[in-house]
C-alpha cells in the first residue's frame, strides 16, 4: 500500500487535551493539565508512586543525573553524615552488572551483607520496565535493554546466572504467539517522511510482491529506485577476485556508507532510503560494511562465505534468542528477588513477570542485601594505604545530602567515564584508560495505544522510517508468560515501540564519539512536551489512513532517554569500535588497563568489556567479582 499525506499541521493530534499528566521532578509527583504522558482507570491501577509505573520522561529522569552532573563540574559533598553501616560488599550501580556482581559475590559468601547504590528510582540501569494499565489490564513493555539476543554469546557464569534465577531461553517458543500478528498479516513496512522524501508515503509489505514493484510504488527517482532494485535483487559480489581474509580487512575499515557509494557505487538518494541508526545508535556513516555483511544489509549478499573467520560481529547460525514482556528488566527482577526475597511472591520466571514488588522491602536493615535507590555515589577510598587498608568508604548523596558507609570491598559497575570523580585515588594512566569511554545515546519510547485495529487495518505490524525523527515503529512482541497476557487482538490496548538514535545529520562523518556527546546534549535539552508532538505527529502522518486518531488513541506515552546508552571500545589506533573488529591485543583495548581492579575496589559494567550486550555486564561483573574474591 502506498499514499500520499498531508502534514499534520491540519489535523488535531491531541497535544490540547484536557487530562491529566503526572510528571516526576526531583522524584515529586506533579498534576500538569494539559498534554498527557498518563492515562488510566485510577481505580484499579496501583498507585504512581510504584516507579515502573511512572510515564512522561524517565529514563535519565530528572532528579537522577543532577547530582553526577555536579561532580563533573568540580563540586564536593564534604562531612557526609555517618550512616554507622558496614558490607562486605558495596556496588556503585544497580544495572544488570552491579546486579550480577552481587549475584556473583553471594554466591562466592552466601552470608555476605551486600549494598547496591543507584542513582535512579529504580533499579535495572538500562534493563528496566515500563508498567502501563487500562482498566484492570496491565500492558507491559522495556524502557531500554531488550531482549537475550544469542545466549551462545554469554560466557559459563553469565549462563549459570541466568538458570539459576530461572531462564530457561528454550521455552521462548512457549511464550512467543507469532500467530496473534501473523493472523492479521501484519508485516514490515517503510514510511518515507516528506522532510527527506518530498512526500509522506507509508509502503506496506518491504520488497512485496517484487522489488521492482515495490520501489515502483516510492516517491524516489527513476535512477535510484532502478539502483535499489539491482541492490536487492542481485549477488554480485562487489569485492570480486580478493581472498575472503582480503575482503574482511577491507570490510572492516570502510563504513557501510562508503561501501555502498564507492564500492558498489549508487547515489546519494538511493543511500538515503538505506539509512538507519537506531539499531547500533550510529549511522551508516560509522557502521563498518563489516557489520552490515554480518546484519546481511543490502549489497553484500554475493561476497561470499566468510566461516573462517572469526568476528564477534557475525551473529552464529544456531544463536538462542529470548525476550521477556518488559525486557531484560525480568532478569533484574529475578536478581533482585533471589538477592532479597521479600521484594515479592514467588521462585520462578512465571511468576516474576505479573509480580508486584514491593519497594519499601529493597534497603531493609533485616535483609543482607540492599538496594538504595535515589542515591548517586561521589566518593568511593580505601580507608589508608590502598595497598593494605582494610575497608573502603563510599559517600553517596540522596536527597541534597551526602552520607556515607562503609565495606570490606566495592565494585564500581557505573560507567567507567565517571569513576575518575569519584575515585580519585586510581593510578593517573587508570583514569586515563576509563576516560576514553564513550556511551552511545539512544531513546526509546512506549506509546500506549487503546487498540491496533489502524495498524491491523493497514497491515503493519514494523516501519522502518528513515529521515524521520523516529527511526523505528514496532508493535511489542506478542510474548505471555504466567498470569501476563499480551495483547491478541486489535481491539486491545498494545504499547507501540518508537526508537531513535539522538544524532545529527549534520555531524555526519565526525567521529561517533562527538556525534554521541552532540546527541547527549541534545537529550538532555529536548522537553517532553518535545517528545510528544513528534510522536503524534509521526504517527498520525504514518496511520491516519487507517483509522489512527492520535488524539484518541494514545493512551500514555513514556519516553526513556539514555544519553549513557550503549557500551563502546575503540582501537585508539584506528578509532575502530571494537565489537566489529577481531581480538584486539590488549595494548590497543584500553578497557582492560581500565578495569584493573585496585585493592578492594574492582570495576565491572558493560564498559569494562567494552560489549554493549546483556553478557558483556555479566562478563563484566564476574571478572571483577572474580579478583575481589580470590584476595
Ligand atoms: C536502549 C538500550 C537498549 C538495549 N538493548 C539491549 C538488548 O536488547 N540486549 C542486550 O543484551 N543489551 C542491550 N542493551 C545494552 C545494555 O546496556 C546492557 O545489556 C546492560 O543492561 C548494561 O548493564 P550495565 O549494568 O553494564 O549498565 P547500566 O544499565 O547503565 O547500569 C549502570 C547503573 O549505574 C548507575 N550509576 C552510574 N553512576 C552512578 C553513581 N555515581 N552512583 C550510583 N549509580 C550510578 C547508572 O545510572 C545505572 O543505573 C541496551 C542498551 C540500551 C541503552
Amino acid at each position: 500500500m502506498s499514499r500520499d499525506k498531508e502534514t499534520m499541521t491540519n489535523r488535531d493530534p491531541g497535544m490540547n487535551r484536557q487530562i491529566t499528566r503526572r510528571d516526576f521532578v526531583g522524584g515529586v509527583a506533579i498534576a500538569i493539565s494539559g498534554s498527557i504522558a498518563w492515562r488510566w482507570s485510577e481505580a484499579n491501577a496501583p498507585t504512581n508512586a510504584y516507579p515502573p509505573l511512572r510515564t512522561g520522561m524517565r529514563g535519565s529522569h530528572e532528579g537522577s543525573y543532577e547530582v553526577a552532573h555536579q561532580m563533573r563540574d568540580g563540586a564536593g559533598w564534604d562531612n557526609p553524615e555517618e550512616t554507622g553501616e558496614d558490607y562486605d560488599l558495596i556496588v556503585v550501580g544497580g544495572g544488570l552488572s552491579g546486579l550480577a556482581s552481587a549475584w556473583y559475590f553471594r554466591e562466592a559468601n552466601t552470608d555476605a551483607r551486600i549494598l547496591i547504590l543507584d542513582n535512579h528510582d529504580d533499579f535495572g540501569g538500562h534493563a528496566k520496565r515500563n508498567e502501563f494499565w487500562l482498566g484492570d489490564r496491565m500492558i507491559l513493555s522495556h524502557g531500554g535493554t531488550e531482549n537475550i539476543q544469542d545466549l551462545t554469546r554469554y560466557k559459563a557464569a553469565g549462563r549459570r546466572l541466568l538458570q539459576s534465577i530461572g531462564i530457561d531461553v528454550a521455552r521462548y517458543p512457549e511464550f512467543h504467539d507469532a500467530s496473534v500478528y501473523k493472523s492479521h498479516e501484519l508485516g514490515r513496512s517503510v514510511f518515507l517522511a516528506k522532510e527527506s522524501f518530498g512526500t509522506d508515503r507509508l509502503l506496506t509489505g518491504e520488497g512485496v510482491p517484487s522489488w521492482r514493484g515495490f520501489f515502483a510504488k516510492t516517491p524516489l527517482s527513476e535512477n535510484a529506485r532502478e539502483e535499489l532494485v539491482r541492490l536487492h535483487e542481485s549477488d554480485v559480489d562487489y569485492l570480486e577476485g580478493l581472498s575472503p581474509k582480503e575482503k574482511v580487512e577491507i570490510l572492516q575499515k570502510t563504513s557501510y556508507e562508503t561501501y555502498l557509494q564507492e564500492t558498489v557505487g549508487i547515489s546519494s538518494e538511493a543511500v538515503s532510503y538505506l539509512w538507519r541508526s537506531s539499531t547500533w545508535a550510529i549511522g551508516l556513516d560509522a557502521i563498518s560494511a563489516w557489520v552490515a555483511t554480518g546484519e546481511g544489509w543490502p549489497g553484500t549478499a554475493g561476497l561470499g562465505a566468510f566461516d573462517q573467520i572469526e568476528a564477534g560481529a557475525v551473529p552464529t547460525e544456531k544463536s538462542l534468542f529470548c525476550q521477556f514482556p518488559d525486557g531484560n528488566a525480568t532478569i533484574a527482577r529475578l536478581i533482585v528477588r533471589s538477592l532479597i526475597p521479600d521484594v515479592a511472591p514467588g521462585n520462578t520466571l512465571d511468576d516474576i513477570v505479573a509480580a508486584r514488588f514491593d519497594y519499601s522491602a529493597l534497603d531493609s536493615a533485616d535483609s543482607p542485601a540492599r538496594v538504595r535507590l535515589n542515591s548517586t555515589v561521589v566518593n568511593v577510598s580505601h580507608l589508608g594505604d590502598p595497598r593494605s587498608a582494610d575497608e573502603v568508604e563510599v559517600s553517596y548523596v540522596q536527597g541534597g545530602r551526602a552520607y556515607r558507609v562503609r565495606g570490606r570491598q566495592s565494585v564500581l559497575a557505573c560507567y567507567n567515564a565517571s569513576i575518575p570523580y569519584i575515585c580519585d585515588e586510581l593510578p593517573a594512566a587508570q583514569k586515563k584508560a576509563l576516560s576514553q569511554a564513550v556511551k552511545a545515546p539512544l531513546i526509546y519510547t512506549n506509546v500506549l495505544l487503546r487498540d491496533w485495529n489502524a495498524l491491523a487495518r493497514l497491515g503493519v505490524r514494523y516501519a522502518r522510517c528513515p529521515g524521520s525523527y523516529f527511526e523505528t515503529v514496532r508493535l511489542t512482541d506478542p510474548v505471555s508468560i504466567g498470569d501476563y497476557r499480551h495483547s491478541c487482538a486489535p481491539d486491545e490496548p498494545v504499547v507501540l515501540r518508537m526508537n531513535r538514535a539522538p544524532l545529527d545529520p549534520r555531524l555526519r562523518g565526525r567521529p561517533a564519539s562527538d556525534q554521541w556527546r552532540a546527541g547527549r546534549a541534545e537529550l538532555l535539552t529536548t522537553t517532553f512536551e518535545t517528545f510528544e508532538m513528534k510522536i503524534r505527529d509521526q504517527l498520525g502522518r504514518m496511520f491516519s489512513e487507517g483509522g489512527f486518531d492520535a488524539a484518541r488513541d494514545i493512551e500514555a506515552i513514556t519516553v526513556n532517554r539514555w544519553p549513557h546508552g550503549y557500551a563502546y571500545g575503540h582501537d585508539p589506533e584506528t578509532g575502530q569500535f571494537a565489537w566489529m573488529l577481531d581480538e584486539l591485543p590488549p595494548e590497543r583495548s584500553p578497557w582492560i588497563a581500565a578495569r584493573k581492579t585496585f585493592g578492594r575496589i574492582a570495576i565491572a559494567n558493560s564498559d569494562a568489556t567494552a560489549d554493549a550486550m546483556t553478557e558483556g555486564a555479566f562478563e563484566a561483573a564476574q571478572l571483577a567479582v572474580e579478583t575481589l574474591v580470590s584476595r
